[in-house]
């Protein structure tokens, strides 16, 4: 209608890659459906908080987040603490409603739907006020699983804007495992892999778009079957999408070491194209807190897996999750942990301290770990990671990778660049390495491939020159 503006959205996300791919779908979908972009959270009419409850940290932030924000803005709540506020309100549990003072609030298998049912909702008057139909009562009766309907997934799946050689794509959805800690199963719902022809068929519009690397997205990567051929599983699908004119590199994320198979492991030592760079959370080194964790594997399992990989990829770089202070993680169980990052040798881990989180398992137990002592087991932890980084990295000195360059000039932080670095390349295991400046190099530009000498390591960095 001439003379009234669009509404202005804004999208915050918080937690992990899954929330911020759905981010992109429903900014994809409200800019369709007749919406803005605001600059800033500022500038927005509506605010859409993606948010994450996996642990109780989180949930604190997007509350204050909330009490913040309140206010003229229209607030739609999603992902899984919006879910979490759902159940405690289906399952009775009390909700302090002044603390969630927000207009609407969608499960993350609804977070399709949103663009639609807030186009139809949302008016902009001509002062600029925003009418509101209002509609949280209707929508608890249209509630829907958005993972169901191919349909739907299909069409944002294929119409998804790319605006760099990167692109993610969730090929699974929730997940089946139940770890006793864990709430995503509650908030997430069951594991629904989505169809191999939608996948394939995004990959391939992605790469005539132009994009190179793709990564792929779901709780358990691992676990995907099709739905409509039980014969395509991970495996198959890494293979078809390797095949893909275009396509140069395919991560994943995240993986469970009980459903990592031989064949998988065949496939990534034998395909250039897939990387080498593999997360494999395992959350604790101790046979009884992972089998209090319900985790599916024991440790020695743990260790075979990462030893057999090694011996495929001997360029494999490896990193991992770990919980400290799990209920009745005593000292002993927490030093296996400490041996057992030793012994796997990460490049890298996200450590936490455990938080009850509700509807879990361990949510019955007593959170008998003082904070004080997880404080400072997970201090333990980066210390011990830090220490292990170090020697893989010295372990590099002298060595020769194949690197692409990523990035040319002097960076957002200039001290990445002091005395003269200039180029940031990755090597064959996804590594970073940091080529020094000389004149000979100066016609390098970002996606050139080359093979550096690694000459030196300072704070945890590699540094080479390219030959
Ligand atoms: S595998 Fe375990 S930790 Fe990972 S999402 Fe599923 S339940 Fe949570």
């Amino acid at each position: 209608m001439e003379g009234v503006k669009k509404n202005r959205i804004f999208i915050k996300t918080y937690g992990c890659q899954m929330n911020f791919h759905d981010s992109g779908l429903i900014e994809d979908g409200l800019l369709k459906n007749g919406f803005d972009k605001a600059g800033s959270l500022n500038d927005a009419d509506i605010v859409i908080l993606n948010t994450c409850s996996v642990r109780d940290h989180a949930d604190h932030k997007i509350v204050s987040e909330i009490g913040r924000l309140k206010g003229d803005k229209k607030i739609v709540l999603t992902g899984c603490f919006a879910k979490q506020i759902k159940l405690k309100r289906e399952n009775g549990v009390s909700v302090n409603n002044a603390d969630i003072p927000v207009d609407y609030c969608f499960a993350p298998d609804e977070i399709l739907s949103i663009p639609e049912i807030l186009a139809g909702n949302f008016e902009k008057n001509y002062n600029g006020d925003i009418n509101d139909k209002g509609f949280k009562e209707e929508f608890k009766a249209t509630a829907k699983d958005d993972y169901q309907n191919f349909n739907l997934i299909e069409e944002y799946f294929y119409n998804k804007k790319v605006d760099s050689g990167f692109a993610t794509i969730k090929i699974i959805e929730g997940c089946n495992n139940f770890c006793s800690y864990c709430i995503v199963p509650f908030v997430r719902g069951k594991e629904r892999s989505i169809p191999f022809e939608i996948i394939y068929n995004s990959a391939k519009r992605y790469a005539d778009k132009g994009v190179r690397e793709l990564l792929l997205l779901g709780q358990n990567v691992n676990s995907y079957l099709s739905p409509e051929d039980d014969k395509k599983d991970f495996s198959y699908m890494l293979e078809s999408l390797t095949k893909i004119n275009g396509i140069k590199k395919i991560k994943f994320l995240t993986s469970h070491p009980k459903d990592f198979n031989d064949k998988l492991i065949e496939l990534i030592a034998s395909n250039d194209k897939i990387s080498k760079n593999i997360h494999l959370p395992v959350q604790a080194g101790s046979d009884r807190v992972l089998s209090a964790m319900n985790r599916g594997y024991i440790r020695r399992d743990y260790l075979n897996l990462i030893e057999k990989l090694r011996k495929k990829c001997p360029d494999a770089a490896f990193s991992t999750d770990i919980i400290v202070g799990f209920p009745t993680e005593t000292k002993e169980d927490f030093n296996m942990t400490l041996s057992l990052i030793d012994e796997a040798g990460f490049d890298f881990l996200f450590g936490f301290k455990y938080s009850p989180r509700p509807f879990t398992k361990a949510f019955e137990f007593k959170d008998d770990v003082s904070l004080e002592e997880k404080k400072e087991r997970l201090g333990m932890v980066f210390e011990k990671q830090k220490k292990v980084f170090s020697s893989i990295l010295n372990s590099l000195r002298g060595k020769r990778l194949n690197v692409t360059i990523l990035a040319v000039g002097k960076g957002k932080n200039p001290a990445e660049f002091k005395n003269g670095i200039l180029f940031k390349g990755e090597g064959l295991n996804d590594r970073t390495v940091y080529i020094v400046n000389k004149d000979k190099y100066k016609n390098l530009r970002i996606g050139d491939k080359g093979i550096a000498d690694i000459t030196y390591i300072e704070n945890n960095r590699l540094y080479g020159e390219v030959i």
